[in-house]
């Protein structure tokens, strides 16, 4: 029996991830299962994103390059932080790495001490709790539902302050609610955190061009509290690199340099071949990440209609990212005559099983009163899907 590092243990694994697999694992099955368990664009990559990644492999771009990222690379981020979000962090504070998965675990794995304590709001995304774990730190949730539109209050977030409060890490527009911050919202929030110097605010940004409301609004714009925040950013979503697996933070310069210590010990820095995609992808045209948005914005209203028409959901209208994600706590307790739901993992299995549609359930994001369906699929694959899902939830009394 091979025994494992107790670390392990209080970690659970990835949901979204498990989801995807078990999906995957009955489609080469043969069964005709759709997919709206994970985050990503179906869309292609650019084209003048994959060119450029060709070229970089012809240009002999195959050595290990700089570990926080090409110093090119790092400008042209610099210079769409300052242009898109009103941030200031020049070159020597960004640090690029494995997506924006490892961003956020560099910055938690630099900033924790065993026990410190980090404010997430729920619903989050579902490696945060996982990755602070990691870290040796605390998850502290503070909760909001569908009535608040998955939003706390500045007074909840307030209220979960103690002595030991390191940080404090949310997205915005929001993995797995759609819901999106204002400028004011934030501002407040900024406000409040100014009060309390000792901590850190990590806004992870994945999401930003997803957005169907507005302008994409960054807590770091603010000048009284952009010392200490941290803002995550990445290619996967914006630019339907996923598997190009290339993230990257502005963070004080510290935490920055920490963040190499780091990541010269894991990974030695990002893919090269990425890296000159990447660069290519912050220099060129938003074109094709406007037209996806555009995709993204009909789907959502598609879905927000369909599934008006089930019984028993309650919905948000999310103003970015591409999920949905109802509190249908009205099934819970209520069966088919074999199958008994008693919690949103029950009806996540039961319709996976029945419906052949696989959904993540709520409670790997702080909120077991919902589930989350990724809409970045074809309409005929969630008309159908959502058509499946209402046939089988009617049998349910
Ligand atoms: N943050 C959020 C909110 C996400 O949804 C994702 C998607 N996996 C990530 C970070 C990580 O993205 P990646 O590692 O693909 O850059
Ligand atoms: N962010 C995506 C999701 O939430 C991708 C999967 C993951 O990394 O968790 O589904």
């Amino acid at each position: 029996m091979i025994e494992l590092a107790s670390r392990l243990n209080r970690i659970v694994e990835s949901n979204t991830l498990r989801m995807a697999k078990l999906s995957r694992e009955l489609q080469a099955q043969g069964k005709d299962v759709i997919n709206l368990s994970l985050g990503e664009p179906d869309f292609q990559t650019p084209q003048h994103i994959k060119d450029a990644a060709k070229k970089a492999i012809d240009d002999g771009f195959t050595f290990y390059t700089p570990v926080v990222g090409y110093l090119d690379l790092r400008q042209t981020i610099s210079e769409k932080f300052k242009r898109e979000n009103g941030l200031d962090y020049p070159a020597d504070q960004i640090v690029v790495s494995t997506g924006a998965k490892q961003s956020i675990i560099n910055v938690l794995l630099s900033l924790l001490n065993a026990g410190d304590e980090v404010i997430i709001p729920t619903p989050f995304w579902v490696s945060y709790s996982e990755m602070v774990k990691l870290s040796e730190g605390v998850p502290v949730y503070v909760h909001s539902n569908v009535t608040q539109d998955y939003k706390p209050t500045v007074s909840q977030i307030e209220a979960a302050i103690t002595p030991k409060t390191k940080a404090f890490i949310f997205s915005s527009p929001c993995n797995p609610t759609g819901s999106v911050f204002t400028k004011d919202e934030l501002y407040n929030i900024a406000k409040m955190f100014e009060k309390y110097p000792n901590i850190y605010i990590i806004s992870d940004e994945i999401y930003e061009h997803i957005n169907f409301i507005g302008k994409h609004e960054s807590i770091g714009q603010f000048d009284f509290i952009k010392d200490r925040v941290i803002t995550i950013n990445g290619m996967s979503k914006g630019f339907a690199m996923t598997g190009w697996r290339l993230g990257y933070i502005g963070a004080p310069k510290i935490i920055a340099q920490a963040c190499e210590k780091l990541q010269g010990q894991f990974t030695s820095g990002a893919n090269s071949i990425a890296q000159r995609a990447a660069l290519a992808a912050l220099k060129g045209s938003l074109e094709p990440t406007i037209e996806m948005t555009k995709a993204f914005h009909r789907r959502r209203d598609l879905v927000l209609g369909l599934m008006k028409e089930i019984e028993g959901f309650k919905l948000n209208i999310p103003g970015g990212a591409f999920y949905v994600f109802p509190d249908v706590s009205s099934y819970f307790g209520k069966s088919d005559g074999t199958t008994i739901i008693n919690n949103c993992e029950d009806l996540c299995m039961y319709i996976l099983h029945n419906a052949n549609v696989s959904i993540v359930g709520g409670d790997s994001f702080g909120a077991p009163e919902c589930v989350r369906f990724s809409y970045a699929t074809s309409d005929e694959k969630l008309v159908e899907a959502i058509k499946r899902i209402k046939e089988v939830l009617s049998k349910l009394k």
